[in-house]
């Protein structure tokens, strides 16, 4: 069937008074981003609807990816024809037709929003479930949820017909809740945890700590395919790399094995922190999982989270492996998270770290590092880089430095 248009239902955002132009132009521009090689395509949003109109694009390639916007309900392809009866009646003779099995029971509904047409809703409903019992008597018609059901709406500009109603993904438009720091590793729990935080409309960046020689160019290079697998989303993100090794040979130098997970993890967050502030991000996120290891358990996160009172997201916390591994394959980044690449983590990663790390203890250890000079040091060495489905290009990282 050639659609001629995609009417999309909003999702949540039709509950959220006066902002919700705001939702509604930012659900337009994130359409457009993933729609962008569809350039005959235009976009008409109202209060209520919008609507992509496909000038000749083809419906079976925009589907796909409209399904993956956030902040949509659910989207019917229609079919535009003249507003006029017999016309109305052709078409919805050659759409049950061509969907008709022979048993399903159907149903003709009806909506008129421009009153000057010469049939109201009752009277157009009667007219075409007529036309569909002239060439199929047998089928049945039925009210309550019938197997077909066609809609016809007659608009000022014509008249449309849909029969398929599509789930959307759900959530707000990315955008629209702010933005946030999305901590990712090479794993498979944060790249979850940056989906989840964009379905509920967050705009993410990505902070990756990379400590080379130690960790190897395909390590960075899983970390950035990552990001990649999560800008279909939202068109592109910006990717940034934060220079760590001198971080992690200075806590190894420095301090007993067992505080090495505690450090190093204060150290990344307070860096993400400042990256936060300096890039005008509101949260931090991360794919931390509760009792998932010994840097996950709650005394350590205590331990942790005291370098910051910046709201920490963590969208993966309460569930087990096994569910974040389910979302991991829904989202396709389940089997590039498997590649075995050692981190950063990893590499340092103390044999007996210690569960409940003791604060008052690393206080007194962080006192051997020079811990303002390695910040000040790794912030001045970020390498900013956006990552666009298909390619990476590199950022404009000159006029972030000013803003340190
Ligand atoms: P993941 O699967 O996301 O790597 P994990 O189960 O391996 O998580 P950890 O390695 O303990 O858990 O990391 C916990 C969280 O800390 C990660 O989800 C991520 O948000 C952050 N993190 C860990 N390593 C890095 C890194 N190299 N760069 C950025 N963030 C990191
Ligand atoms: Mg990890």
């Amino acid at each position: 069937m050639q659609y001629t248009e995609i009417m999309v239902r909003y999702g949540e955002l039709s509950t959220k008074g006066k902002n919700r132009r705001t939702f509604i132009m930012q659900l337009a521009q994130n359409v457009r981003n993933a729609l962008a090689d569809f350039p005959a395509l235009k976009i008409h949003a109202d209060r209520d609807r919008m609507h992509l109109l496909l000038n000749g694009e083809d419906s079976q390639a925009v589907i796909p990816k409209l399904t993956q916007v956030f902040g949509i309900q659910n989207f019917s392809p229609s079919i535009r024809c003249e507003k006029e009866p017999q016309a109305l009646k052709a078409l919805t003779q050659s759409i049950i037709k061509e969907i008709y099995t022979g048993r399903e029971t159907f149903k003709i509904t009806a909506k008129r929003s421009d009153h000057s047409f010469e049939m109201d809703s009752h009277e157009l409903q009667q007219f075409l479930g007529n036309a569909v019992m002239d060439i199929f008597p047998a089928i049945t018609a039925q009210m309550k949820r019938p197997d077909i059901n066609l809609r016809v709406e007659i608009r000022r500009d014509g008249a449309y017909l849909s029969y398929e109603t599509i789930k959307g993904a759900g959530g707000l438009p990315v955008g629209t809740s702010g933005r946030g720091m999305l901590m990712l590793s090479g794993g498979i729990d944060s790249p979850v945890a940056g989906y989840l935080a964009m379905k509920r409309g967050v705009e993410i960046e990505a902070v990756h700590f990379a400590s080379p020689p130690y960790t190897s160019e395909q390590a960075l290079q899983k970390a950035k395919d990552l990001t990649e697998k999560l800008t279909p989303y939202v068109g592109s993100i910006q990717f940034i790399e934060v220079p760590f090794t001198e971080v992690q040979e200075e806590i190894k130098k420095r301090a007993p094995q067992g505080y090495w997970m505690t450090l190093t993890r204060r150290m990344m967050l307070r860096l993400t922190n400042q990256i936060r502030e300096a890039r005008h991000g509101l949260v931090i996120i991360n794919g931390e999982s509760l009792g998932q290891v010994a840097s996950q358990t709650l005394h350590s996160m205590v331990a942790i989270n005291e370098v910051t009172t910046t709201p920490i997201i963590r969208p993966v916390v309460t569930m087990d492996k096994t569910e974040i591994i389910e979302l991991a394959e829904k989202i396709d980044t389940f089997e590039l998270a498997i590649q075995p690449f050692e981190d950063c983590c990893t590499i340092f990663a103390p044999p007996q770290p210690k569960t409940r790390p003791k604060l008052e203890k690393v206080e007194e250890l962080e006192k051997r590092l020079d811990i303002e000079g390695m910040m000040a040091r790794a912030l001045a060495n970020l390498k900013i880089e956006a990552i666009t489905a298909g390619k990476s290009e590199q950022a404009d990282d000159e006029e972030f430095a000013d803003l340190l």
